[in-house]
C-alpha cells in the first residue's frame, strides 16, 4: 500500500510539473502576443505623431476642417471586382493623372458626374452595413485628387468609427513613397503630399495605369489581380506602416493578391 501511495504521489507530482510547464508556456505566448500588440500600437502612434508634425511643419494641408462635398459617378454594391469579397464602391469624379489608355476619361473632371447628396451617401452607408459586405472601396477618377482628399478622409474616418469590422481599399494614380519624414504620395512630376488617413486604409492600389505594361502583361498571359497594369502595387498598408517599408501582398499570403514582383513565383 505504501508503495502504491508513493507511486501515486510521484504521478501527481509529475502532473503538477507538467501543468506548471504548460502554464509557463502559455504565459510566455500571452506575453509575446501582448508585446507584439504593444509594438503595433506604438508604431502606429509614432506614425500618427509624425504625420501631425508634417502638417504642423507646413506640409500641404490635405484635410481642411471644412470639407466640401465631392462629385461622383456611381456607387456599386455587391462588387467583386474592386477588392476582396463583396464590396460597396464609390466612384468619384476628378483625376489629374490622365494616363494613356485610361478606360474612364469621363471621370477626369472633378466637376463631372453629380454632387454626392446626403441621400446618395446614405445609400453607400446602407450597403456597407449589410452583413455580407466585406468593406468599402474608393475608386474613380482618383479619390486622392485634391478636390476629393478631405471628403474621402471624412468617409474613411466614419468607417473606422461606425463600421469597425469593414475593411477599406483605395485606388489612386499617385504612388506611395517612403521618405525620411514618413510615407507620402507622389505624382508623376515628383510633387508629394502626406495623407493623414493613410493609416486607416487596409489595401492601397497605387500608381498610374500603363498601357504598354498592360499590353506586355496580356502578351505574357499574366494574371494581374485587382489592378489595370502590373506596375501598380497592391500595398498592405498596415504592414507597410509597421515595418517602415512598402509591403505588397504576396503569393505566400494569398495567391489572389500576388503582385509577382517580390519573388512570388505564381506568374502574375
Ligand atoms: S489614375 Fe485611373 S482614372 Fe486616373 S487617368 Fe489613370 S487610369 Fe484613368
Amino acid at each position: 500500500m505504501d508503495n502504491y501511495i508513493s507511486d501515486d504521489n510521484s504521478d501527481v507530482s509529475t502532473l503538477h510539473s507538467e501543468a506548471d510547464l504548460i502554464r509557463s508556456n502559455e504565459a510566455d505566448s500571452i506575453n509575446d502576443a501582448y508585446a507584439e500588440k504593444i509594438a503595433v500600437e506604438e508604431a502606429l502612434a509614432a506614425e500618427d505623431s509624425k504625420e501631425l508634425e508634417e502638417t504642423e511643419d507646413g506640409a500641404e494641408d490635405v484635410y481642411p476642417d471644412c470639407v466640401s462635398v465631392i462629385n461622383y459617378h456611381n456607387i456599386t454594391h455587391d462588387d467583386m471586382l474592386n477588392g476582396d469579397g463583396l464590396r460597396v464602391v464609390l466612384w468619384v469624379a476628378g483625376c489629374d493623372h490622365h494616363c494613356k489608355g485610361c478606360q474612364n476619361p469621363c471621370t477626369w473632371d472633378p466637376n463631372g458626374g453629380i454632387p454626392l447628396s446626403e441621400k446618395d451617401e446614405s445609400e453607400f452607408w446602407e450597403w456597407l452595413g449589410k452583413s455580407w459586405t466585406q468593406g468599402a472601396t474608393f475608386s474613380g477618377g482618383d479619390p486622392l485628387h485634391p478636390a476629393n482628399r478631405g471628403y474621402i478622409g471624412y468617409m474613411i474616418e466614419k468607417i473606422k468609427k461606425e463600421f469597425p469590422g469593414k475593411d477599406i481599399w483605395l485606388y489612386t494614380g499617385y504612388t506611395l513613397k517612403k521618405t525620411e519624414d514618413g510615407f507620402v504620395f507622389a505624382d508623376a512630376n515628383g510633387k508629394t503630399f502626406s495623407y493623414p488617413y493613410l493609416k486607416d486604409i487596409d489595401v492601397l492600389v497605387d500608381g498610374m495605369f500603363e498601357e504598354e505594361t498592360r499590353k506586355a502583361d496580356i502578351a505574357a498571359q499574366k494574371t494581374v489581380h485587382w489592378r489595370g497594369s502590373s506596375n501598380q502595387n497592391l500595398i498592405d498598408v498596415k504592414k507597410t506602416l509597421l515595418r517602415g517599408e512598402i509591403v505588397t501582398k504576396k503569393c505566400d499570403e494569398d495567391t489572389a493578391y500576388c503582385c509577382g514582383r517580390q519573388g512570388g513565383g505564381c506568374g502574375a
